[in-house]
């Protein structure tokens, strides 16, 4: 294993257990999926990672070097352990959350017997073969589907089946005992979004007896939540009209008349709400550039300012955006709905999507509920 010197000022985030080491970190060169030791300034060893290539050189993958097989082979089972917190209704979620799970850049989503493998760094690539090998008999999945669409890594759209048959183009997944179609070849992220798992159940049960207006919906999973609730009308909104298509089929394959219900395949910026009792706001990350944090502030106040005119008992919002800490989107969020609400509720990442102690920068997941104040 090449053994590398880090620059003074890393050895310390790295001790603390920061996953990532920059390029101008580390001083050696090695290619994309090496593995590589990290050494102090006396040449004593801080940690061991895999080469990558681009701004970070090194995911860090622990304390004690192992070869990349062997660690994949410890690292794999322990992630897929945590299915048990998951809960038993459920077919569809996070097997394996990257740096929060000691596998920086890695990204493995089970759907079903499906499993969707993403790779968010080059380092990984020569080493699909070991991690189909051990996901394999770990899971007894039919299927290894690998989805492209990360401009660092692959650049490019669709995927690969890596083993077993094609995954069908769309298949029904269950989450919390509620069915949902699933795309892994063309939908977002690797098919669903499934870090709202537990917030789609929040809404199931804040939803009873309400009219719900759900923006930037997707396929309607906080929509058929609200519905299987027992919302009096879900109205769901979505700028891509396929996204709202899967939504209608999302509520017949659970047993709810689409008709009851109401789909917009529109911007939701600018959605003309009637006055409803629980909206559900979910946009897409407002931004990634650090300097764009005051526009997405301002982004995330005028959406509020907005729903807050319609929404007249609750607000379910979210934020994707990791540039954007809880408090500070919060504010964002509290400035444009007014003074007349109170938080009831606030949470984050759910525990198929781990999060490193080391690598705060990690977690990106902010969800809040707010009611009005006085029922005003
Ligand atoms: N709440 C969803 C995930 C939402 S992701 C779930 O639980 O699955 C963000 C969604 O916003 C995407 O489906 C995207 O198509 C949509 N979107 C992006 N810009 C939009 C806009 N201006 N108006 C409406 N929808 C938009």
């Amino acid at each position: 294993m090449k053994k590398f010197p880090l620059t003074a000022d890393t050895v310390g985030p790295v001790a603390r257990g920061h996953p990532w080491v920059y390029h101008d970190g580390v001083r050696g060169k090695a290619e994309p999926g090496d593995a590589v030791e990290l050494l102090d300034g006396r040449g004593k060893r801080v940690a061991w990672g895999v080469w990558d290539e681009g701004t970070i050189a090194v995911r860090v993958l622990g304390r004690d070097p192992l070869p990349i097989p062997q660690h994949l082979a410890r690292a794999l089972p322990a992630a897929a352990r945590r299915r048990q917190l998951v809960g038993g209704e459920t077919n569809a979620y996070r097997l394996c959350n990257g740096e929060g799970d000691g596998l920086g850049g890695l990204v493995v989503d089970r759907y079903d017997d499906v499993l969707v493998v993403r790779l968010y760094s080059k380092a990984w690539e020569r080493h699909l073969g070991t991690i189909c090998d051990v996901l394999m008999p770990l899971t007894g999945c039919r299927t290894i589907f690998r989805r492209f669409g990360v401009g660092r890594v692959d650049d490019k759209q669709g995927g690969q089946t890596l083993r077993g048959p094609d995954p069908a183009e769309v298949f029904p997944v269950v989450e919390n005992g509620m069915k949902l179609l699933v795309r892994v070849r063309d939908g977002q992220k690797t098919g669903l979004f499934l870090d709202q798992r537990e917030h789609r159940k929040l809404i199931r049960g804040w939803a009873a007896g309400r009219t719900v207006v759900n923006l930037f919906s997707y396929n309607g999973g906080f929509s058929v939540a609200a519905a299987l609730g027992g919302a009096k009308r879900v109205t769901s909104v979505d700028v891509a009209a396929g996204a709202i298509e899967d939504a209608r089929e999302n509520f017949r394959i659970n047993g709810l008349d689409p008709s009851a219900h109401a789909f917009h395949a529109e911007d939701a910026f600018a959605f003309a709400g009637e006055p409803s009792d629980l909206v559900v706001v979910d946009p897409p990350s407002l931004t990634h550039a650090a300097k764009a944090d005051q526009a997405a502030r301002g982004a995330y106040k005028a959406l509020h300012r907005h729903v807050g005119t319609y929404a007249t008992d609750l607000v379910a919002s979210s934020s994707c955006t990791a540039r954007l800490s809880f408090e500070r989107w919060e504010e964002a969020v509290r400035e444009g709905l007014g003074g007349a609400w109170a938080g009831l509720h606030r949470s984050a990442e759910p525990c198929d999507h781990p999060v490193a102690v080391g690598h705060p920068e990690g977690r990106y997941l902010k969800f809040a509920l707010y009611g009005r104040l006085g029922g005003s």
